[in-house]
């Protein structure tokens, strides 16, 4: 199965769009803007006359003209600060091939009207382009771009890890679909896939980053253990309820022996540790920070109020972010029924403390950059 085929998020922007339920990465988005900003004055000290960007995975959702903001925004106040010309600004929206470049397009249209308005003569000219591709590989010219943001995909891998079904046995992580917390060979599996794919992700950018330049990082981590965590609960109440759907006869059982989720929700010293091994780039931040399930609750009280609501919030999410992947191994038949069940199974989980993601936050810039014009060393 071709993971990157079944991925880019629900598209158009009905209710169970991305569109409609990417709030959960917009906090990532919020908490990255001082770093952004930072990223944006180093850029703007050699006075290029462009600043170019690049939003690796940006989905279909409106998170990415937030990025687009903040560039502009940083861009605008640093300039002005110091009556510096600013710089026009070219942003690639890069995802997959199938992702649903044309709400994106049609949301960024509608973006620059609106901040033309707004800003009259202090518009910052700034040029939108697609870029369709993985990122696994190399999508840019060599040193041709400025600043790298990626929100919330690395922990999504290229492939479920090979070896998870062993020749002639059952899958070695039944009955789930993801890590199981009592076998390390399913934990080795997952981190290995984990390192190829983020050192494939690391060399290319190396390659395309100008020196001087940063890369923005953030991606659903954890804090401490093996493979303990909030995030084995999230998949393991999925995993509870397409068990349950099997023992209904609503899901084939071999289908579900055959589905395992390609995500790996890294450490922070495994992530250290792969920079390390690659060798281009300095880790030179690094922050976490907790972010509530529901993405409507704001709120940093450790209880639930309202778990049944908060339930299907969090399933709302995880569909627009799953869905496509589901349906690819079940058909579209079951998602009703799997994600109401799935917002039950979550609502339940609420009546212990709140159940939180960690996020891990990098800042990544080419070592031997430090004292670099842009583009050359
Ligand atoms: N950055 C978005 C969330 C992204 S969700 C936000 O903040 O709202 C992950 C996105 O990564 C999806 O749209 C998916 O299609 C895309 N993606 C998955 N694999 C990819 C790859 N190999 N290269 C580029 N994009 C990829």
């Amino acid at each position: 199965m071709n993971v990157e085929q079944v991925f880019p998020m629900m598209g158009g922007d009905g209710e169970n769009s991305y569109a409609k339920n990417s709030r959960v990465p917009e906090k990532a988005v919020i908490m990255t803007k001082p770093l952004m900003e930072e990223a944006v004055r180093e850029i703007c000290k050699s006075l290029p006359e462009k600043l170019v960007a690049a939003d690796l995975g940006c989905s279909s959702g409106p998170n990415t003209l937030l990025v687009l903001s903040q560039i502009t925004n940083a861009v605008d106040e640093h300039c002005c600060s110091l009556s510096q010309q600013k710089p026009e600004i070219q942003f690639f929206l890069n995802d997959l091939p199938s992702n649903d470049f044309n709400n994106m397009f049609q949301l960024s249209v509608q973006h620059q009207k609106k901040i033309r308005e707004e800003k009259g003569d202090e518009y910052v000219p700034f040029y939108v382009v697609g870029s369709p591709g993985s990122f696994y590989g190399r999508l840019f010219p060599s040193k041709s771009v400025h600043l790298f943001y990626s929100s919330y995909r690395l922990m999504w891998l290229s492939k479920v890890p090979r070896g998870l079904k062993e020749e002639g046995s059952d899958l070695l992580n039944r009955p789930d679909i993801y890590i199981d917390k009592n076998s390390s060979i399913v934990y080795h599996l997952y981190l290995k896939q984990f390192k190829t794919d983020f050192l494939d992700f690391l060399k290319s950018r190396s390659k395309e980053l100008i020196y001087g330049g940063s890369m923005i990082l953030s991606i659903l981590g954890r804090r401490d253990c093996q493979a303990s965590g909030e995030l084995l609960h999230l998949w393991g109440l999925l995993a509870e309820a397409l068990n349950t759907m099997v023992s209904e006869g609503l899901v084939e059982e071999d289908k579900l022996k055959d589905f395992n989720l390609p995500f790996y929700a890294p450490l922070m010293e495994e992530v250290r540790s792969i920079i390390n091994m690659e060798g281009s780039f300095d880790l030179t931040q690094v922050q976490t920070f907790e972010s509530n399930w529901d993405p409507f609750d704001d709120s940093s009280e450790n209880f639930v109020e309202d778990k049944k609501s908060s339930g299907r919030n969090v399933a709302n999410y995880i569909r627009a972010v799953v869905g496509p992947l589901v349906t690819s191994y079940f058909g579209t038949d079951i998602l009703e029924d799997l994600f109401s069940r799935y917002a039950n199974n979550i609502a339940r989980h609420m009546h212990g403390p709140k159940p939180k993601y960690t996020v891990l936050i990098l800042v990544l810039k080419l070592k031997g950059g430090e004292h670099a014009i842009c583009g050359c060393k």
